[in-house]
């Protein structure tokens, strides 16, 4: 026991003070190539390389969608009650403008949740209401309270605790189901 520890004391010491030349020092590669596989989990950075490439282009691609789901959807929105000239009310004020200058604007604040595409909790607003009164809540409120009463008001509010992922085949479906809606309802606008 005694000279097994010995032995291995000495190998130690061995090891620390002529590790250069002891012929077994474990092959350390190229510092950028190590950082890279710390980096990517372990893998071989050509790995590393092709994995980000198309990480990247997924995620450009699901932005893209909700970009083009954004734009029908706010379309639908802003089109749905516009007159048979394309003038809508803002649903907060009693401003009446051409649907294209108008927005869709959000009961409940932010674009990160289950509300992004509800057509109760997004309005026709003007760009005062929508952007100078940051929606201009309060009337909102009342306003939702009026239109769809006060269980689905609150729906839509407790909705906003919710983190949704939009899928690339669910942000498909919502550009296709709104395209149609869309393209229905400018054929009613005479002046169109
Ligand atoms: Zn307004």
């Amino acid at each position: 026991m005694n000279r097994w520890n010995s032995t291995f004391k000495a190998k130690k010491a061995d090891f620390a003070q002529n590790r250069p030349q002891n012929g077994r020092r474990p092959k350390v590669g190229n510092p950028s190539n190590a950082r890279a596989r710390l980096a990517t989990g372990g893998n071989p950075p050509q790995m590393a390389r092709l994995k980000a490439k198309s990480g990247k282009k997924r995620g450009t691609g699901t932005k893209s969608l909700k970009k083009k789901a954004w734009k029908q959807f706010s379309m639908f929105i802003r089109l749905r009650e516009a007159d048979f000239e394309g003038y809508v009310l803002c649903f907060t004020c009693p401003k009446r403008g051409f649907w294209k200058e108008m927005q869709a604007g959000h009961f409940v604040r932010g674009r990160l949740n289950a509300n992004l595409f509800d057509e109760r909790g997004c309005q026709a607003q003007c760009y005062s209401c929508n952007i100078h009164r940051q929606g201009n809540v309060i009337v909102y409120y009342k306003m939702m309270l009026l239109k769809y009463g006060e269980e689905t008001t609150e729906e839509v509010i407790r909705q906003n605790n919710e983190t949704k992922k939009w899928l690339p085949g669910e942000l498909a479906s919502i550009i296709e189901k709104y395209r149609i809606l869309n393209e229905e309802l400018l054929k009613t606008k005479e002046a169109l």
